[in-house]
């Protein structure tokens, strides 16, 4: 696939990003170009990606404070929640391409400054051509059942104020289920037996992809990672206390949805 940087002209529904925020139109949908020629009268454009193959443009600015009142910004999950599969790719893919290309100007092997690809999305070195694609990084997330009950945990470091499905980034070298094994270890001394993929999401902050499971209690108490996991405990599936919102993994593991 190729990436076209500053294009002309575009017909596509253009994400528009300011860190995890969106800029949306009044009646919560995606910008079309007219709306960038007045955005951008306000608004400096730090980054634009075109890439026809997934019809999107996506596009980073500087700041929102002078934001016109045609626009408003709501948070990239939010919007996640509210729309469906198709329209939270584009924007998944949108954010996803702006967060590599921040994350991606040097070369991993010699050094050199990087240049874009013109024949992929992709960075590519004009030193020891050294084609960079797009990282994505796997983590698997987990909703372990005993009974009529649900394992949740409260983290350490993120999202204290809810309880949430187990996670983690997978190690070099291991499948996604003895990732899964070994988290739920690791985080709250619970073995599992029954693992069973559930689906996908794509969740760009900053580039993960998200590969939901399902496991059954198998053996052990609670005991949790404190560095990592501040409360564990089962709960009743109907009375939860505060959980992740609709539009992620997270709310279809605990809800079903799959
Ligand atoms: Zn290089």
């Amino acid at each position: 696939m190729a990436i076209i940087v500053n294009p002309t002209h575009s017909q596509f529904p253009v994400v528009v990003m300011c860190d995890r925020n969106m800029v949306v139109t009044q009646n919560d949908t995606l910008l079309s170009l007219k709306d960038i020629e007045t955005l951008q009268q306000y608004c400096e454009i730090i980054d634009r990606i075109e890439e026809k193959e997934f019809s999107i443009c996506a596009i980073e600015i500087a700041d929102t404070t002078s934001l016109p009142d045609t626009f408003k910004i709501k948070t990239i999950r939010q919007f996640f929640a509210e729309n469906d599969e198709q329209t939270t790719l584009l924007v998944s893919r949108a954010k996803a391409l702006i967060n590599w290309r921040k994350n991606t100007r040097f070369c991993s092997i010699c050094g050199s400054k990087l240049k874009n690809s013109l024949q992929f999305t992709a960075m590519e070195c004009p030193n020891c051509k050294k084609i960079h694609f797009p990282r994505i990084e796997p983590c698997i997330i987990v909703l372990v059942n005993k009974g009529d009950k649900i394992l949740l945990a409260r983290h350490t470091q993120r999202n204290q104020d809810i309880y949430a499905c187990l996670a983690g980034f997978m190690e070099a070298g291991e499948t996604a289920e003895h990732a899964v094994a070994r988290e739920i270890f690791e985080e709250t001394g619970i073995q599992v037996k029954n693992i069973q993929y559930r689906g996908s999401q794509s969740w760009p902050f900053p580039s993960q992809l998200m590969l939901g499971f399902t496991a059954e209690y198998k053996s052990g108490e609670i005991r949790t990672q404190a560095e990592e996991i501040s409360d564990a405990q089962w709960f009743d599936r109907d009375n939860c206390p505060a959980t992740p919102q609709p539009g992620s993994i997270a709310y279809r593991l605990i809800h079903q949805e799959y």
